[in-house]
């Protein structure tokens, strides 16, 4: 049962119908419970999701313990646990334009950008990982014994899936973060139950759909829909899940890596961030700026590695402020249906009222409105592309996650300063250093305390690329051959081995 909604260009969007996956089948919450979702552009009601609640959770998680326990999950060969990745990523390659046009009706942003980046990443993604699921090695090791009792000692380590992942994700890239998710869990021999936010959840149900028509064994892959306090804390609290994979703030970070502890789940975080964009007076101006305001603008600022910082050699402050400041006023606001628009909206009211509170603050605190600094008088979360001068390190709005398309613009006078300004954070995601000169380059890029330092660009993820951050932006790395990591354990097995009478 599906939905049709028309939209712009009378392209139809198909809704999936609002249930939870579970064994391989769809059902509703067990209470009856809903949670309306929302078009974001036009604040109109445009679907109902489940509200899963504990019993529901628990079930899921059931599920994917059994799963996860069955012979045939536990015999089956990596390389066909990576077909089958490869095969949902030609799933999702072949229902690309549809997922994305369900993207932009769910979180607002173009379609465009839905259809190139979000639907791409997943795709890639997807391979990336089924190539991953075939590589799982370990190493075979020489001990060296106390005693001498005439046996040879040898050990090797095999890696082994740590079991049952709770993956919850957010609203800002919501099929890219479930794939993300997903993809290296099931490479890595794991099941996972997947609770997307209640905010954009529909595009992970769709997925859910190319899930069983890819094969995937059910219980596999299992997705709840609902309240973070609600069915994300069930999850986090199930004495079944063994791992914790999760992208959101740091506050709900923080809150899961707490509940956690209790039964010792293995955590990975992905959490928020204040990046620092730093130009410097040799850089050049003509790519310097368009990637200024490229590290903050996308998605409406909802990017956890947006620069929101910008620092920017007192010489050239003007020119670069300048600069940003014309092509903020130059973006199209619009819903994500107009090939026109180049920015959504908020995702939510909540959102908005988030981000206007902190530009009202920035203000209020000195900070100089070059533009934007407000929402658009239309329907829909619209916030206008924003530049706030002469920010200062005290202020609210330098500390906290913004998560919208604002960013703060503060001179430094000396490149011997940036290393405390760079790091004046309580975050550590990413950072942007913009120079021609190569020693400049390299030596602060080894000064600044992120996970990922791009030079002469910004925002670059590939799965390739280990991704995570430092201090309260996180823990542990995504993607790469770190991913490996996340999501096995080594297990040692020590042997004694010594000729028979016959040797
Ligand atoms: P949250 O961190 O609260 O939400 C992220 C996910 O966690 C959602 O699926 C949410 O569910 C779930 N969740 C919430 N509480 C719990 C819990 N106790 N146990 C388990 N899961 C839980 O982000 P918000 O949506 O509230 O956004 C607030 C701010 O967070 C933003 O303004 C931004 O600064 C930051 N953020 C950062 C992101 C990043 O990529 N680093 C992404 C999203 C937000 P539900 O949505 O149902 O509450």
């Amino acid at each position: 049962m599906h939905a049709m909604i028309e939209r712009a260009g009378g392209q139809a969007v198909r809704i999936p119908a609002g249930k939870l996956l579970i064994d391989g089948r769809w059902y509703d919450a067990a209470d009856g419970k809903t949670i309306a979702v929302h078009d974001p552009a036009t604040e109109e009601k445009i679907a109902d999701i489940a509200a899963a609640s504990a019993a529901d959770v628990d079930r899921a998680v059931e599920a994917a313990h059994r799963t996860f326990e069955s012979p045939a999950w536990q015999r089956m060969r990596p390389l066909d646990r990576g077909r089958l990745l490869e095969r949902l990523a030609l799933l999702v390659e072949r229902d690309a334009e549809e997922l994305a046009r369900l993207e932009t009706l769910d979180n607002g942003k173009p379609y465009g950008v839905s259809r190139n980046v979000d639907m791409k990443f997943a795709v890639d993604a997807l391979r990336y990982y089924a190539g991953w699921s075939s590589k799982m090695a370990g190493e075979y090791i020489a001990l060296s014994p106390f005693v001498d009792d005439g046996g040879t000692y040898r050990a090797y380590t095999e890696r082994k899936p740590v079991g049952v992942v709770a993956g919850i994700t957010p609203w800002n890239f919501p099929m890219g973060q479930a794939v993300q998710k997903i993809a290296p869990a099931l490479a890595f021999g794991c099941t996972i139950v997947v609770k997307p936010s209640e905010e954009a959840s529909l595009t992970t149900l769709r997925l859910g759909e190319l899930i069983l028509e890819a094969g995937i064994p059910d219980g596999a892959v299992n997705i709840v829909t609902g309240y973070g306090h609600d069915a994300g804390q069930a999850l986090v609290d199930h004495p079944l899940v063994r791992k914790i994979t999760f992208t959101g703030s740091t506050a709900t970070g923080q809150k899961i890596l707490e509940s956690s502890a209790r039964t010792m789940k293995r955590v990975t975080l992905e959490l928020g961030g204040k990046s620092p964009t730093i130009i410097l007076a040799d850089a050049d101006l003509d790519k310097a700026i368009p990637g200024a305001a490229n590290a903050i603008f996308p998605n409406s600022g909802q990017v956890c590695t947006a620069g929101s910082r910008l620092f920017i050699d007192a010489s050239i402050y003007e020119d670069v402020t300048r600069g940003v400041v014309e092509i903020a006023r130059d973006l199209r606001l619009g819903s994500g249906f107009d090939p026109a628009s180049q920015l959504g909206p908020l995702i939510s009211a909540r959102q908005l009222e988030r981000v206007a509170a902190l530009v009202d603050s920035g203000v209020e605190e000195g900070a100089e409105p070059l533009c934007g600094a407000g929402r658009e008088d239309r329907k829909g979360y619209f916030f206008k592309p924003t530049v706030l001068g002469r920010g200062r390190a005290d202020m609210r709005i330098t500390r906290e996650e913004v998560f919208g398309p604002v960013v703060l613009a503060m001179p430094f006078d000396n490149i011997r300063e940036i290393r405390a300004l760079a790091n004046d954070t309580v975050y550590g995601l990413g950072a942007s250093i913009w120079t021609r000169d190569l020693n400049n380059a390299h030596l602060l890029a080894s000064q600044i305390d992120t996970g990922t330092v791009w030079i002469n660009t910004h925002n670059v993820l590939d799965t390739a690329m280990p991704f995570g951050g430092t201090k309260l932006s996180g823990l542990g790395r995504e993607f790469g051959s770190e991913a490996i990591h996340a999501y096995t354990e080594p297990r040692a097995v020590c042997m004694r081995l010594e000729f028979g009478d016959a040797g």
